[in-house]
């Protein structure tokens, strides 16, 4: 029943070259360290307690997308990939090594959605993550996202902006703002500001005008804010996915670090899910941190927060109705679905939700590192996206027109997703329509 994978097996150049490194002794030897180094009672307990009920099934959209195939279960991805690793202690082959590392790297978005779905609360995106960890320390790892966790590592920022280009961006986009806002600056490196501005690697090299609208809002609403000219400014953490938990550490000390140089009272984190994941869950559990060294909030709270004291106020609605994506990230793994809805009515004529939505949303299929496996999977990840192509189908159908998404990852995702089943929505982020529809007092007349 579970022997399908080699079915689907999809070539990648990274996996490949991994594979083609493998010794028998070498997987035995890192897979049981793996185990008894850095997993304890909690892989252990999962594994163990799991009583195949199959209740998850039905929960992770891979299954519902794959018509009911217990292949792509939860519980069916544990059973293909851990339990053999374990049984066998790690006297696999390397073609098992190539099985794992395509299950847990492209059929399993991490989000976590199963765990709520499960009757023991047993925790398979963790299992799927110490499969990555295991194929990371073994030098397995799809060739797009070790490239993004590569340049993280060298640049400490995931596309390789040099800091001059960095710096470059903002001043253009400053200049570009200061047509509309003749007094607006993206302060750098300023000592001791209320808000410390981070954003993830692609907005100074493809989506530019997300720094200019977000220096608009904080403008318009009076804030001392400031981004730092130095490394640390790129919050997103693709390391935190491919297993790499050493620089996925590096990365959230740097963005904490670069914060605190600047004695910056609190850290906004732009609108991204799995980055907000990585300094909320991981990557400061990984540093042993009980508590932040600087307040950090999504950007989710910070509008809520100015639209709750006035600070920003809209001068319209956007025309309804709009539905909402839930980012797991942000949702389920941080219970801001309250904040988000309530952003969205102040905005917002009217919204209908997805159904499920809130926690329950289902992922975009793109979460988890998978859409940064680039398009070696990209026909897969199509194939394991028909659930959520399913929910937008049906809120288009009650009118829809526009899709709210919270996360760069979700907009990946659904922009593919929209295209490849046809859908015809468009796709905003929160800022886009605060830009767009606030009263500009600081602006120029037109
Ligand atoms: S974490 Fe998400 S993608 Fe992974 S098995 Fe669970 S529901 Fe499916
Ligand atoms: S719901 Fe929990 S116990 Fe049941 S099969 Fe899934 S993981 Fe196992
Ligand atoms: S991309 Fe979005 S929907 Fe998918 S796992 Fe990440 S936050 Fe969740």
């Amino acid at each position: 029943m579970y022997n399908k994978i080699f079915d689907r097996k999809v070539d990648d150049i990274g996996l490949q070259t991994g594979i083609d490194r493998l010794t028998p002794e070498k997987i035995e030897k890192t897979v049981n360290e793996v185990f008894s180094g850095e997993t304890g009672a909690k892989l252990k307990v999962y594994h163990d307690t799991c009583v195949r009920c199959g209740l998850c099934a039905s929960a992770c959209h891979y299954y519902v997308s794959h018509d009911n195939d217990p292949s792509y279960s939860p519980a069916g991805k544990v059973t293909q990939t851990i339990s053999i690793l374990l049984d066998k202690k790690g006297k696999v082959g390397p073609d098992f090594i190539y099985q794992c590392a395509q299950i847990a790297y492209t059929e399993c978005n991490l989000c976590r959605r199963c765990v709520h779905y499960c009757p023991l609360g047993i925790d398979t995106g963790y299992m799927m993550s110490v499969v990555r960890r295991i194929c990371h320390k073994l030098g397995v790892t799809p060739q797009y996202l070790q490239d993004t966790a590569h340049s993280h590592s060298a640049t400490m920022n995931q596309m390789w902006v040099k800091d001059d280009e960095w710096t470059d961006s903002l001043l253009w986009q400053e200049e570009e703002a200061r047509d509309e806002f003749p007094d607006m600056r993206i302060p750098l490196d300023k000592d001791g500001a209320d808000v410390y501005y981070s954003v993830i690697g692609p907005e100074p090299k493809f989506r530019t005008h997300l720094i200019y609208q977000a220096g608009a809002i904080l403008h318009e609403a009076g804030v001392n804010w400031t981004m730092p000219s130095m490394p640390g400014w790129d919050n997103s953490d693709m390391a935190m996915y491919s297993g790499d938990f050493e620089m996925m550490g590096r990365l959230k000390r740097i963005h904490f670090e670069s914060a605190q140089k600047l004695h910056s009272k609190k850290i906004v984190m732009g609108e991204c899910g799995h980055a907000f994941r990585s300094v909320y869950d991981q990557g400061n559990r990984w540093l042993g941190w009980k508590d932040y060294p600087v307040e950090v909030v999504h950007s989710i709270e910070f509008f809520a927060h100015l639209l709750k004291t006035g600070k920003i106020k809209m001068a319209e609605k956007f025309p309804g109705p709009v539905t909402i994506h839930d980012p797991c990230n942000v949702i389920r793994g941080r219970g801001l679905m309250n904040e988000l809805r309530y952003v969205v009515s102040e905005i917002c004529e009217s919204y209908i939700e997805m159904q499920p939505n809130a926690e329950h949303n289902f992922c975009c299929a793109a979460g988890g590192g998978v859409i940064n496996c680039g398009p070696p999977f990209k026909n897969v990840r199509m194939d394991g996206n028909r659930a959520k192509a399913d929910q937008l189908r049906a809120a288009a159908e009650q009118g829809v027109k526009t899709v709210i998404a919270p996360c760069h990852n979700c907009h990946g995702g659904l922009e593919d997703i929209i295209e490849h089943y046809e859908l015809g929505l468009d796709l905003k982020f929160l800022g886009d329509i605060i830009y767009a529809n606030m009263v500009k007092t600081k602006a120029v007349e037109e």
